[in-house]
């Protein structure tokens, strides 16, 4: 079957039933013929011309498609399921690289693990500490604005307020949004700070 789309009648390109055309040119052997699965049609095989030989046929390389309707409509399927598939294996990997990323980042940010049980969903909120659950959420609600310009929380209080959960609910929001985060009390963080400085 000759094919009629635009490559086979391409200069870089012939098509091995193209007769008239292939008598002006040297060539491999023409692999065995195939079929369509659908239409049974006799397939040809797309040519590519040599570029720095124009009497030459460099190889016999693909199958010509079939112009059936049967033929289109599979490999459009085909075509889908092909991109559908790549898609999720990219967002199993984008995936996997997030969860990498959370999991440095919780080992690096002196979190224990009873801190990372602590959330805002499970916090138990009284008379007592609900000035700090307040501040706690208020600073994560609004990450982005104090990201953006640089503003810290530090909770001073007495024993009591809940003042280590807070900063656990805070360290876990700001860790799952990717951002690197360091768990200390005021006195050694003020000495780690003294010693950069
Ligand atoms: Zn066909």
């Amino acid at each position: 079957m000759i094919n009629e789309n635009k490559d086979s009648k391409n200069e870089f390109f012939i098509d091995s039933e193209d007769l008239d055309r292939l008598k002006n040119y040297q060539y491999p052997p023409i692999p065995e013929a195939e079929h369509c699965p659908y239409c049974n049609k006799k397939l040809s095989w797309k040519g590519l011309i040599n570029p720095f030989d124009k009497n030459r046929i460099f190889s016999w390389f693909s199958i010509i498609d079939c112009d059936c309707e049967e033929y289109k409509k599979n490999k459009e399927q085909k075509r889908i399921l092909e991109a559908e598939e790549k898609r999720a294996k990219e967002e199993h990997e984008r995936k996997m690289a997030y969860q990498r990323k959370i999991e440095y980042l919780f080992k690096q940010s002196n979190i224990s693990k009873r801190g990372m049980k602590r959330t805002f969903e499970n916090y138990e909120t009284n008379d007592e500490n609900i000035r700090v659950f307040n501040m706690a959420k208020k600073y994560t609600d609004n990450w982005d604005k104090y990201k953006e310009n640089g503003t810290g929380l530090i909770f001073i209080g007495k024993y009591g307020t809940r003042k280590n959960t807070s900063s656990f609910c805070n360290s876990e929001f700001i860790t799952y949004s990717r951002c690197t985060c360091y768990l200390r009390n005021f006195y050694k963080l003020n000495g780690k700070i003294k010693r950069i400085i």
